[in-house]
C-alpha cells in the first residue's frame, strides 16, 4: 500500500521513522511519499494561500498548487483522494478497515481556514474528520489516520501482535490487561488469568469487555444490536 501526503509542513512527517510504523517503512511493508505542495505553487513567491473572497478571518489555502500537485503525483486517478477535515466523516474503525483495502490512498492536509473549495470538488473523493474539534492544519490528522491504517496493513504489527482482540474488532472495548508481578502494591491479578484454563479465561475477558463497554461506551451495544436486526431482515 501506498500513501501520498500533500503538505505545507512536510518536517512534521518525520515521526513516522519511529516505533512500528518506522520499522515496517524500513522493511518496505508499505510506503509513505510526502510531498511539499509549495513545490508546485506558481506564484513567484511560492505563496500557497491568499485572504477569503467575500472578507472573513484567515486565509485559505489557492487551488492551482494543490491541484498541481495532486495531478502530478496521481495522474492516472488510481488513488483514493482523502481531504482531512471537521466537516468530514468521522474517522472510526470501519472505516479505517475500509480505507485498509485501497491500494493507494493521497491525503491532503489542509492549513490556515481550509482550502478552495474548487480544489476539493475537482480532485478529492471523500473528507474524513478525526474528531469533533478543530486542529490547527491537517497533518496530525493524517499521521493518525496512516497509523491506524496501517496497523491493518500485512506484516506492520508482526505475528505477536493481532488486531483480532483490541477495541473495537467485534464492536466493543477490550478488557483490562496485567503482567508481572502477581501482585502489585497489595493489588492482585485476577485469579482466573493465573489459572491456565484458557476457556475460563476466554469467558472472563468476554465479560469484562462487556462490563467496560457497558459503562463507558453503551452507544457501541446499541450499534451492535441494530447491525445484527438489520442483518436479520
Ligand atoms: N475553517 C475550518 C472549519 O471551520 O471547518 C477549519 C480549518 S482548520 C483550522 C485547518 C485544517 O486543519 C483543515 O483544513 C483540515 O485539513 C485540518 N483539520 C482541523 N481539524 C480537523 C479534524 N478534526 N479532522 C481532520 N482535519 C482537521
Amino acid at each position: 500500500m501506498r500513501f501520498s501526503v500533500l503538505t505545507v509542513y512536510p518536517e512534521l512527517f518525520n515521526i513516522l521513522d519511529y516505533s512500528i510504523v518506522g520499522k515496517a517503512l524500513q522493511n518496505k511493508k508499505f510506503e509513505v511519499q510526502i510531498v511539499n505542495i509549495r513545490d508546485f505553487s506558481k506564484d513567484k513567491h511560492s505563496k500557497t494561500d491568499d485572504a477569503p473572497f467575500g472578507g472573513g478571518a484567515g486565509m485559505v489555502m489557492t487551488p492551482q498548487p494543490i491541484v498541481s500537485a495532486i495531478r502530478a503525483v496521481d495522474g492516472e486517478r488510481k488513488a483514493k483522494r482523502v481531504y482531512l477535515s471537521p466537516k468530514g466523516k468521522t474517522l472510526n474503525q470501519d472505516l479505517v478497515c475500509e480505507l485498509a483495502k485501497a491500494e493507494e490512498l493521497l491525503l491532503l492536509c489542509g492549513s490556515f481556514e481550509g482550502v478552495d473549495q474548487r480544489a476539493l470538488d475537482l480532485e478529492i473523493d471523500e473528507e474524513i474528520s478525526i474528531g469533533d474539534y478543530v486542529l490547527t492544519s491537517g497533518e496530525l490528522p493524517a499521521l493518525v489516520l496512516i497509523n491506524a491504517v496501517s496497523r491493518y496493513i500485512d506484516g506492520v504489527l508482526g505475528s505477536e501482535h493481532s488486531t483480532d482482540e483490541e477495541s473495537f474488532s467485534d464492536g466493543l472495548l477490550e478488557y483490562p490487561h496485567y503482567t508481572r508481578p502477581a501482585s502489585f502494591e497489595s493489588v492482585e491479578v485476577p485469579p482466573v488469568l493465573l489459572s491456565g484454563n484458557h476457556a475460563e479465561i476466554a469467558t472472563w475477558r468476554k465479560e469484562q469487555s462487556l462490563k467496560i463497554t457497558r459503562e463507558r461506551r453503551p452507544d457501541l451495544l446499541e450499534n451492535q444490536k441494530n447491525n445484527k436486526s438489520n442483518k436479520a431482515k
